[in-house]
């Protein structure tokens, strides 16, 4: 990665301790996977990968946060980041409430996802986000099928896809049930400016 100058690379380390770490993601590894990122960061230095460390924003690691953020702090460079990472719950998929109590109580704001996102699947219909895949279950974010148009005239000025965006930029989420039951919207930090009753 550091030879063949990868940009970015985000590193899902998601908690601050062995006990968490095991309770978790069941696995006994947590000093030798630090011991692997404190290694990699000392070999890139002030080189490409740009490096995101990540802990998940749930319940359990509030006490960590701090520790956990003055700990990587001192070992990533100036182009690095450290990021409080939401709890995702898959399109609504995936209870989350026994890992994050309060859900987020900020503004919605607009999902990038279906700004930047094309996923297809096996069958050949596209959707404008992951979560499209596995949980739209009612077709409201499918957006054609490569069999029978093409991307480009998916993503036409008139398109489905285009009213979608539009919907998340008004904040008017109607018939998108996906969009309505889930939290990835909220995943990364809103790039979004509002000016009157839009999102741009
Ligand atoms: S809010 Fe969820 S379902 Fe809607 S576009 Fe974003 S990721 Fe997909």
């Amino acid at each position: 990665m550091i030879s063949n100058s990868v940009d970015c690379l985000t590193i899902s380390l998601n908690f601050n301790s062995t006990d968490m770490h095991i309770k978790h993601s069941g696995v006994n590894a947590f000093d030798k996977v630090c011991a692997n990122i404190e290694r990699f960061l000392k070999a890139k230095r002030s080189n490409k990968p740009k490096t995101i460390i990540q802990i998940l924003d749930i319940d359990d690691n509030v006490p960590e946060m701090v520790t956990f953020k003055s700990f990587w702090s001192k070992r990533i460079n100036s182009n690095d980041t450290i990021h409080l990472r939401p709890f995702c719950d898959f399109g609504g998929t995936v209870e989350i409430s026994q890992y994050k109590d309060k859900k987020r109580t900020g503004r919605r704001y607009p999902c990038e996802q279906v700004f930047n996102q094309l996923m297809i699947n096996v069958t050949g219909d596209c959707f404008p986000c992951c979560m499209g895949i596995t949980s739209d279950s009612d077709d409201s974010l499918c957006i054609g099928n490569v069999k029978y148009k093409s991307i480009t005239d998916m993503y036409t000025t008139d398109s489905k896809v285009q009213v979608i965006r539009n919907m998340h930029r008004m904040d008017d989420l109607g018939s998108l049930n996906t969009c309505r039951a889930c939290g990835t919207w909220s995943v990364p930090s809103n790039i979004f400016v509002r000016i009157g009753n839009k999102w741009y």
